[in-house]
């Protein structure tokens, strides 16, 4: 592709004919999901309960859609509103949350709901800059929520909106250096009366025809606007700036059995990675390391036995747990507690650390998690 090709300058003929064809597509052929009001709804003057919004934007960010599902429905079913998950103790909410990873949006859930029942009276505020000013809000959410919640024509774009626009657009300006650019597009094109719908059928877009690989542009309800499409290979957009290798990090992570089957379990400080989650001891791992942790990383003595190694990828680093098992009968020490295997799976266990228990005690009685296979990070 020639570089005269990508930087073309021909806008659509009808930039707000692009919207329009995409929320006329949106209308027959949106998603079914549950935190979604429908457009139809929408038209006949119902408006999609912000709580619900926010809640599901939130569980959304690094993870998939079906991942989200379950969650979604046990967080409301159990927290009906922004009012009952303020008041709900942190440490349910971080069981609830246990196996869908990033957790320091958990934490900031209850912030935010406290923060929202405090000073905007139990309503979510419909202002960008407010909603920004929130615990866990960035610009992304606060966008979303803007739009879908209240309507107001704020430009929406995750993941799924920069492959769509950088494809309408030809953009080859790398992300992330592109976003301006994206979302100035976005905008240009929004239809004013329906900026909520507009952002739900371009997410959707994205996920359904104008997929990373192989989009399916001849049934796509704006090919005709698509400069990639009527122009060369759709699939080289969006263009991405390299990335860093991540670096790595070791660690230890001490699975001690009792007699009768409970596993000995700790909680984490409440600031930093995994705050406030459970795990089996560990040796110290959120700093970089030089060289494998040993057994005089251990919690205290016992015979400790190699129980392999498990690896996680984290955000900006990969952390590789060396595991090590004992069968241990004794008390648990101050900070600890014995988790039987009633109580296991509803511990606020990670996923890194189900993965160390589970290469410890082989059938250790955890509960399949339901997005395990499907989450992207
Ligand atoms: Fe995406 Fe193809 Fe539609 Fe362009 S025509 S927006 S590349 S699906």
């Amino acid at each position: 592709m020639s570089m005269a090709k990508l930087n073309h300058k021909d806008a659509p003929a009808d930039p707000r004919g692009t919207g329009e064809r995409l929320l006329a597509w949106y209308d027959r052929h949106h998603r079914s999901l549950p935190w979604r009001m429908p457009p139809a709804r929408i038209a006949a003057g119902d408006r999609p309960d912000p709580y619900r919004v926010w809640l599901s934007e939130i569980m959304l960010q690094q993870t998939t859609v079906q991942a989200v599902k379950p969650y979604f429905e046990t967080f409301t079913s159990r927290w009906p509103s922004v009012r009952a998950l303020a008041g709900a103790p942190g440490d349910d909410i971080m069981k609830a949350w246990a196996g869908l990873g990033y957790y320091s949006r958990a934490r900031n859930l209850k912030k935010c709901a406290e923060a929202v029942v405090e000073r905007f009276g139990g309503e979510f505020p419909s202002d960008f800059g407010l909603l920004k000013s929130l615990p866990g809000i960035g610009d992304y959410t606060a966008a979303a929520i803007s739009a879908i919640a209240y309507n107001r024509p704020v430009a929406v774009v995750d993941g799924n909106v920069e492959r769509v626009a950088t494809r309408l657009r030809t953009i080859a300006t790398p992300l992330p250096a592109a976003k301006p650019q994206i979302r100035a597009f976005v905008q240009s094109i929004l239809p004013a009366a329906r900026p909520g719908d507009f952002a739900q059928a371009t997410m959707d877009l994205g996920a359904t025809i104008c997929t990373p690989k192989r989009p399916a542009c001849a049934l796509c309800p704006v090919n005709g606007d698509c400069l990639a499409f009527l122009g060369d290979d759709p699939e080289r957009f969006p263009f991405k700036a390299p990335k860093a290798e991540k670096p790595k990090r070791l660690g230890a992570a001490f699975v001690a059995q009792r007699r009768d089957g409970a596993i000995l379990l700790r909680k984490r400080p409440e600031t930093g990675l995994l705050g406030s989650m459970s795990e089996p001891p560990t040796s110290g791992w959120t700093a970089r390391q030089d060289g494998e942790p040993g057994l005089d990383a251990a919690p205290f003595p016992a015979d400790w036995q190699p129980a392999g190694v498990v690896g996680h990828v984290f955000t900006h680093f990969e952390l590789r747990l060396s595991v090590y098992r004992a069968r241990v009968d004794r008390a648990a020490p101050e900070g600890c507690w014995w988790s039987t295997a009633a109580d296991i799976h509803s511990e606020a266990l990670p996923t890194v650390m189900k993965k160390a228990i589970e290469a410890a005690i082989p059938g250790a009685t955890l509960k399949p998690t339901p997005n395990r296979q499907q989450r992207r990070n």
